[in-house]
């Protein structure tokens, strides 16, 4: 598979310019950057801490979109709807890591889904998957009796809250109870806020140093407590999930997936 990164200089982007380098089945055939991006020009191996790949960081997204299989894309929402718009106009196959879409950005993702392969995940590790899959049991399985509560903690750097993640996880524990998440999330608490509604689904989120990223779901009830927990260590564990969504690209049919169908869970 010839792959393409978006993004390539950022926290991510060298992540997957490694984890590409360095993964069996796949070419790395070359990165973007903005057009002000200081790292234009500069070798993307390097960028990566690996050795020199003969590659430089570029900024025609058409040009590298119109050369790979498959785009991966972690970088930001605005930039976001360019390459979902460059990925429906080449037919090249998107996999999609960036979180904080609004309306308009996810709209840009689902129209580019009717033509080419879109893979969409708010986290590509295989545990928080597997969280994701579980919460949506438990949700299922315990009643309003169990307040559910999702808390999360990134990085300073991180720039939107709650996590894409932690929004995946409602929406897991949301569909466990045949509930629409928009009509039961309690995104901040401040000041006089009342009791605790049954049936909501709270979110909590914690900021700072360089926590890779954790996740809780918490299930409290009178008398007992249910957690459960995802704690990323390193950030090449997402790298390692992306690619291998990108390779699992190859001749599926046009659509939106997520993480559970390349996992087939
Ligand atoms: P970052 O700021 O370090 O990197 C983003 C990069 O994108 C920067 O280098 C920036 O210059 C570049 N960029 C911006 N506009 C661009 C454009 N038009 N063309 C090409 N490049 C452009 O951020 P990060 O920590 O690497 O995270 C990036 C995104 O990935 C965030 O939305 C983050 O939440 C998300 N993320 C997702 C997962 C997951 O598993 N889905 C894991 C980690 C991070």
């Amino acid at each position: 598979m010839k792959i393409g990164i978006v993004g390539c200089a950022g926290r991510m982007g060298r992540m997957l310019v490694a984890e590409t380098l360095t993964t069996d089945g796949c070419a790395l055939i070359g990165g973007t950057e903005h057009a002000e991006s200081p790292f234009l020009g500069a070798d993307l191996a390097a960028l990566a801490g690996i050795d020199n790949a003969g590659l430089h960081v570029g900024s025609d997204t058409n040009a590298l979109f119109a050369e790979a299989d498959v785009v991966i894309d972690f970088t930001l929402p605005q930039a976001t709807i360019d390459h979902a718009d460059a990925a429906a106009k080449s037919g090249t196959a998107l996999v999609l890591g960036t979180t904080g879409l609004g309306v308009a950005e996810q709209m840009a993702v689902e129209r580019a889904a009717e033509s080419v392969t879109v893979v969409q995940a708010a986290n590509y590790s295989v545990g928080v998957n597997l969280l994701m899959a579980l919460t949506k049991q438990m949700a299922g399985l315990l009643d309003n009796d169990y307040d559910i509560e999702i808390v999360e903690m990134h990085h300073r750097h991180k720039v939107d809250a709650p996590s894409g993640t932690a929004l995946a996880l409602g929406q897991a524990a949301a569909d466990g109870r045949g509930v629409d998440l928009q009509g039961v999330s309690e995104r901040v608490r401040d000041g006089h806020t009342g009791e605790r509604t049954p049936g909501d689904i709270g979110f909590a989120t914690l900021r700072g140093g360089d926590v890779v990223g954790e996740h809780s779901v918490i299930f409290a009830a009178d008398g007992e407590r249910i957690e459960l927990t995802h704690k990323a260590s390193s950030r090449a564990l997402f790298a390692r999930g992306a690619v291998r969504s990108a390779l699992w690209c190859e001749g599926k049919p046009a659509g939106l997936y997520s993480m559970a169908d390349v996992l087939g869970l």
